[in-house]
């Protein structure tokens, strides 16, 4: 049998470092050679060798409603006839801010931007020059996407590295960042004693998912509400998974918490590049021009994109969309669960919402150093056992499955039935 996909990344690695433009692409952490992929429709994808795949990466989350879905490519399609960018304010911005304005009652203004990182940047900036101060507090596992700030022990990307830090970064950066454990509200409060008056925000995925996935409790975060009223910091919630995954509101929604920024990314876009950020009226009001705060951007709002976000998101606002999807997860992951724990496997799905995660143990974990590092190499074969029989995960121990709507009861029933010869195989 010929490997296409083995020729290309030949060719490839002649192009880019490491013969990708994201790292994690790459199979470095479970080995083997990356899957090109040349389409996709609803829950299933097919590489360049005719093998079809069940799809639980789905463009690492943005995917919602599956691969081409019929509205998005209708819309984009003849959105594209019209003009790809104009540079100037369109009504696509308009439609697409006014749906989600309306839906999500924890934004008063939004901004958008192209990419989650773009997205969080902006808001980083935002939240010092609103505050005057400089130091942010983030959290050991939480990924914000590749800003020198937050680059600091970020997760999955950056798991195998022996820093858990990228290069290049100026320690002046990283000396702003004060990083913490999640799940323990005293070391936060001792934080906001030591540098007082000096910490700008705090940052947190409230669904941490990309270090495996760190459930949150409510009360944590609260918590980290409570402590940043008290100190005069904002509590920035960095929604670029859970915005619109776990609920229409993302997070905030789910947990009813308002924070004070928000960022968002991934879903937002209909798989195209969009990212985001909003907040109340009395922040967003200092970014310019309105404000004195900058940021810009040639692409951004760009119509194409728009389009394709807004008939993603007026799907996802149908009544019943979330808990539907909720539901057909939960039943998919349960049965793995009930089959590993009659034949007494150390390992189950955990889940939240349309995301799940493989954990080699019982019990879930809500901490980065909870981690089974060790376990990394029974993860490898796993996923090959299950690339083999037809099923696509993110390439990596610590990265989340995402459930699409276009993973039908039957498709997950399908799913089921490899993921278990799978597990046989593994174990
Ligand atoms: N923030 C979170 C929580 C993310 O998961 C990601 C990407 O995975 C980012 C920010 C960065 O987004 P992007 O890859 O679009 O720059």
């Amino acid at each position: 049998m010929r490997n296409h996909s083995a020729t290309l990344f030949e060719e490839a690695k002649s192009y880019f470092p490491g013969g990708v433009n994201s790292p994690v692409r790459a199979f470095k952490s479970v080995g083997g050679t990356p899957l090109f992929m040349k389409e996709g429709k609803g829950a299933k994808i097919t590489d360049v060798d005719d093998k079809e795949y069940i799809d639980f990466c789905c463009s690492w989350g943005p995917l919602i409603l599956g691969h081409a879905h019929e509205k998005i490519v209708k819309n984009v399609g003849e959105a594209l006839l019209k003009g790809t960018s104009f540079g100037t304010p369109t009504t696509a911005e308009n439609k697409l801010a006014k749906l989600i304005l309306e839906n999500n009652p924890y934004i008063d203004k939004i901004r958008f931007v192209n990419s989650g990182t773009e997205a969080v940047m902006s808001a980083l900036r935002l939240a010092r020059g609103y505050t005057g101060k400089s130091k942010i507090i983030k959290f050991d596992g939480c990924y914000h996407g590749h800003v020198d700030s937050l680059l600091v022990k970020a997760g999955s990307g950056l798991a195998d590295t022996p820093t858990a830090t990228s290069k290049g970064i100026p320690e002046s950066v990283v000396n702003d960042t004060i990083i913490l454990p999640l799940d323990n509200l005293i070391v936060v409060e001792e934080a906001f004693e030591q540098f007082k008056d000096q910490i700008a925000c705090v940052i947190i995925e409230p669904v941490p998912a990309n270090n495996g996935l760190l459930k949150q409790r409510r009360e944590y975060l609260l918590g980290l509400k409570y402590l940043c009223e008290k100190h005069g910091a904002l509590l920035f919630f960095d929604e670029v998974i859970s915005g619109f995954r776990v609920h229409f509101s993302g997070a905030a929604g789910y947990y009813d918490i308002q924070p004070d920024l928000i960022s968002y990314g991934k879903i937002i876009g209909g798989g195209f590049p969009v990212g985001a950020y909003g907040g109340k009226k009395e922040i967003m009001a200092h970014v310019a021009p309105e404000g004195e705060i900058y940021q810009a951007g040639t692409l951004s709002g760009n119509p194409i994109a728009m389009t394709a976000g807004y008939h993603q998101l007026l799907e996802c606002s149908k009544i019943g969309f979330y808990q539907e999807l909720e539901s057909r997860t939960r039943d998919f992951v349960s049965n793995i669960n009930a089959f590993c724990e009659k034949r007494g496997y150390n390992f189950h799905l955990t889940t939240i919402a349309s995301i799940f995660w493989c954990v080699f143990g019982k019990k879930d974990i809500s901490r980065a150093d909870q981690i089974d590092a060790s376990k990394m190499p029974t993860f490898s074969k796993l996923y090959h056992n299950l690339l083999e029989r037809g099923i696509y995960m993110g390439p990596s121990g610590y990265e989340v499955g995402f459930i699409s709507n276009a993973h039908s009861e039957s498709v997950l029933n399908d799913a089921a039935v490899k993921f278990k010869d799978a597990l046989k195989a593994t174990f």
